[in-house]
């Protein structure tokens, strides 16, 4: 007898054979050692096939079937990536089609009529437990450098953790080094390697005592899984200790992000969450620890929504553009200079969403370029409308993210957008943010001349929240500077954020440029701008974000003042 038989295992086997007594005898040989499923023809199969694929161990499968036979069968699970990997015994009676199955990828045979129960358990159990090791060395084994499983492995294992050991709960933990390249750059690759095996270390210290697999997935990205502990601080301070001390250089800080089992929840999606919960750590000075709560659950349950939503939104034309006007305030009146187009999505179940909740992330999923295209073509059949409907072109400027800059027919597409309206190069501005130019400054500014040669005109959004240089500044090719909100906040209460509008003033003088002041929102911040002579305000002192409609008004109403002054 082998050993394991006498547990009852968790796995589980289909069976798939059109004669109900043959499904009925080799349930009961097997009904003791798996969970046992049926399907009566290959169509059946099939689709049982691809709703259990993460769970099923084997399938044993009758060859001749009505309506779907089991040489289809095979052909399909062969043919399809995701389920190919599943081992299928096939059943039959005659020689020559066994030999065909084999041919075609099943794993074993087992004959009809079913005597020998024995061997057809063995055999059964040897093909299940041969498919799994292969599935284990496949993705072998060790990182040499901390002798922690690899990624590769380390999934492989907990994948099967998660699905046949069920009453396991376990957390998955992320831990990373702060600034790791740079500790790298400073020190050299080899002490990097040091303190890398100095986690590893203690990692496996930390595993000695506790249920639990972990692996470095590459550079210092470690992650375990274990069983819940009360007390992740405690670890994390265990390991960051000896790396203080075998390291003997301070200022290497680690941290963790802690993501809790939940019922349901796969082993890659676990790391994800834990990973972002690291990923938040960053920037924190007070903790290095960070545990994946229902507040970043709900979070992560509207991003994907949003990312899943998208296209519907911009088929269902859900995504609305708002325009926000700039004036011209060293005019009396202030006259109205151009517009900014503002994204809205009008959510059929969620309302109105900002773009602060849903810009950030797309721009990290790289969808913002959807966004993006769909906002440009918008404005730019505004401008044509307005200029139809009322004989004047408004100038509107739109936003670029970062990830635009690096699309290569970002300028094929902005000249097309004008060309299709016919509209002047400079009634489509283009803002880009401060920090967009200090990232890649090489790229940008080559980028921007390429924009401005074509006669598009550049402002330069959010400024001062970047960390461009004068020597930087004064090589960069912009038309308009636009102020930082935070600088216009707190203007009438302090004296010294007043002081540091004059020096976007004095260094928008030595560029020669015109600025914009956004986030205006009463008259004395506007008199105290307009003292200091900043040329165009932008603020819900004047209007809001609004809907086109609600932006005619303002049109007609410098249509107006024109047609006085003239008179
Ligand atoms: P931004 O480009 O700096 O846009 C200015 C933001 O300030 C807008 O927020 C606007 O509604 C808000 N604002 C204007 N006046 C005032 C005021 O007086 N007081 C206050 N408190 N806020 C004011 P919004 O529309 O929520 O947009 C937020 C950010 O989302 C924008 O900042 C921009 O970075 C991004 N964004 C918006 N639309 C697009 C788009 O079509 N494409 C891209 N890539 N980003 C966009
Ligand atoms: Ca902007
Ligand atoms: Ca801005």
């Amino acid at each position: 007898m082998i050993k394991s038989k006498q547990l009852k295992k968790p796995q589980l086997v289909l069976i798939v054979d059109d004669q109900e007594i043959n499904r009925d005898v080799l349930g009961m040989i097997l009904e003791d050692y798996y969970d046992i499923i049926y399907a009566s023809n290959g169509r059946e199969a099939l689709q049982m096939i691809e709703e259990y694929r993460d769970k099923l161990s084997v399938v044993l499968l009758d060859l001749i079937m009505p309506e779907m036979d089991g040489f289809k069968v095979l052909d399909c699970v062969r043919n399809d990536e995701l389920l190919k990997s599943i081992p299928i015994i096939v059943l039959t009676a005659e020689r020559n089609a066994e030999l065909r199955a084999l041919e075609m990828g099943a794993a074993d045979f087992i004959t009809k009529p079913f005597d020998m129960h024995e061997i057809i358990l063995a055999r059964v159990e040897r093909i299940i437990e041969l498919s799994e090791g292969r599935q284990l060395i496949q993705a072998a084994e060790h990182d040499p450098l901390t002798g922690l499983y690899t990624r590769n492995f380390f999934f492989e294992y907990a994948n099967r953790i998660y699905r046949y050991q069920q009453g396991w709960h376990m957390d998955a933990v992320v831990l990373n080094i702060d600034h790791f390249h740079s500790v790298n750059a400073l020190n050299g690759r080899e002490f990097g390697d040091r303190v890398l095996g100095i986690i590893g270390d203690g990692i496996r210290a930390f595993l000695a005592d506790s249920n639990g697999i972990a692996s470095r997935f590459e550079g210092d990205r470690f992650a375990i899984l274990c069983e819940p502990q009360t007390d992740y601080q405690a670890l994390l301070d265990k390991i960051q200790t000896r790396v203080n001390e075998a390291s003997h250089i301070a200022g290497i800080r680690l941290r963790m992000g802690v993501a809790p089992w939940r019922e349901g929840v796969d082993p890659v999606t676990l790391f994800d969450r834990a990973r972002a919960a690291c990923g938040m750590v960053r920037g924190n000075y007070k903790s290095h620890l960070m545990i994946y709560d229902e507040e970043m659950y709900r979070r992560e349950l509207l991003n994907q929504r949003l990312v899943n939503d998208l296209v519907r939104a911009v088929e269902e034309r859900e995504l609305k553009v708002f325009y926000q006007p700039k004036y011209n305030v060293q005019c009396d009146p202030p006259r109205l200079s151009s517009a900014e187009a503002l994204i809205r999505w009008n959510h059929p179940e969620l309302g109105l969403v900002s773009p602060g909740t849903f810009i950030p992330l797309f721009e990290s999923n790289g969808q913002i370029s959807t966004v993006d295209h769909y906002v440009w073509n918008e404005a730019a059949r505004q401008i044509a409308e307005w200029r139809e409907k009322f004989g004047v072109t408004l100038p509107v400027s739109v936003n670029l993210s970062r990830v635009d800059v690096f699309d290569p027919s970002l300028e094929e597409r902005l000249e097309s957008l004008v060309e299709r309206y016919g509209l002047d190069h400079k009634a489509l501005k283009l803002e880009v943010t401060e920090s967009a130019y200090t990232e890649n400054a090489e790229q940008m500014i080559e980028l921007i001349n390429r924009l401005r040669g074509r006669g598009f005109e550049i402002e330069m959004d959010d400024f001062g929240s970047g960390y461009s240089s004068l020597n930087m500044l004064s090589s960069m090719p912009i038309d308009v500077l636009k102020m930082d909100m935070k600088f216009v906040r707190n203007i009438v209460q302090s004296e010294k954020d007043f002081r540091l509008v004059g020096v976007v003033l004095d260094i928008a003088r030595y560029l020669k440029v015109p600025v914009v002041a956004e986030g205006v929102e009463t008259e004395e911040q506007l008199n105290m701008l307009k003292e200091a002579g900043c040329d165009l305000i932008q603020g819900y002192y004047f209007s809001r974000p609004v809907p086109p409609e609600e932006f005619e008004p303002l049109i007609v109403r410098e249509k107006q003042i024109e047609r006085e002054k003239q008179a």
